[in-house]
């Protein structure tokens, strides 16, 4: 039996906040040895692409964990990802998280990288070196018109190069074991890591979960109409829920358990006392 994989995901500090913020955060994780952390990545401007790359370099150096950088490719043209890829080759990562990224109104998009499938190809032509995995979604992405046309769109992904899919959060495991059949059945055979984001607040679940068509289940819905003013109550609700939700994904033979930090190093640690046992299987 093999041990699953845990990975932790962290965000450059928002424009305007003190730089030093992502330091605390990546302090407060100290000590947890996951497999990765990966560092996500804005709409192609120059400060993200030297915030990311920053950042995976401190992770790996510093904090001697493997990094992975997340890029996406709607609105950069081949020479601005030739520079991202190049600053990321410099940091160390161990892998480029290809992603389209999402739409922003009235923007228009580059014309080299209309899917993420492209970025992933292009990727493996101009550093073949370089690792890339790709992102997936156990209830379909919100532009797709049912789960088997994006399980197909997302075959076309892995088949372009990409070896490792990290998932779109979900809070019903069965949605994920329901994704994880189609997908295999579709002959996608990469490892699968299962994103888990613990509830923290009433308002940001309910547009995250909209944003993203996420269901909300009952269990959850319950706990944000109980505690929805009560934030320390929910986010102690959230992280036993998390926990639970990570105890059946392991028991059930998940490849991997990647955890939406929202850089709260405390959450973070609290979740991963708690489950640490389930993934030392073998060691
Ligand atoms: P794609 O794989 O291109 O899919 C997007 C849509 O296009 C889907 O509906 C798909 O079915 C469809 N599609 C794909 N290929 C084709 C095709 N050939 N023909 C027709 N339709 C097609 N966003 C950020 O801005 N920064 C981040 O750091 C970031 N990190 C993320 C990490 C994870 C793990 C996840 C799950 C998402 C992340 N996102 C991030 C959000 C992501 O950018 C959005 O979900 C985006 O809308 C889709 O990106 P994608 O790479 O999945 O796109």
């Amino acid at each position: 039996m093999h041990s699953p994989m845990f990975s932790l995901e962290v965000f450059p500090p928002k424009r305007n906040a003190p730089v030093g913020t992502i330091y605390d955060t990546l302090d407060g994780l100290e000590g947890l040895s996951p497999d990765f952390i990966s560092v996500t990545y804005g709409h192609g401007t120059h400060s993200d692409r030297t915030a990311t790359a920053r950042i995976a370099n401190t992770i790996r150096k510093e904090y001697r964990i493997p990094a992975v950088a997340h890029l996406t490719a709607l609105y950069s043209d081949k020479a601005k990802i030739d520079e991202a890829l190049d600053m990321f080759e410099q940091a160390g990562v161990s892998a480029v998280l290809a992603l389209r990224g999402d739409p922003i109104e009235g923007l228009e998009p580059s014309r080299d990288f209309a899917h993420a499938s492209d970025l992933v190809a292009y990727i493996r032509e101009h550093k073949p070196d370089m690792k890339v995995f790709a992102a997936c979604y156990p209830e379909g992405h919100i532009q797709s018109a049912s789960l088997d046309e994006d399980i197909a769109h997302l075959k076309t992904k892995v088949d372009a190069g990409a070896t490792h899919l990290i998932s779109q959060l979900f809070y019903d495991n069965e949605d994920f074991y329901r994704f994880l059949d189609k997908a295999r059945a579709a002959g996608i055979d990469v490892p699968i890591e299962a994103g888990i984001m613990p509830v923290a607040g009433a308002k940001s679940t309910r547009s995250m979960a909209e944003r993203n068509r996420t269901r909300i289940p009952r269990a959850v819905e319950s706990m944000l109409e109980r505690w929805g003013d009560d934030v320390p109550t929910l986010r102690a609700a959230g992280i036993n829920y998390a926990c639970e939700q990570i105890t059946d994904l392991v028991a059930n033979g998940v490849d991997g358990v990647h955890l939406y930090t929202m850089n709260r190093p405390a959450s973070t640690r609290r979740i991963w006392r708690n489950v640490e046992a389930l993934f030392a299987v073998g060691e």
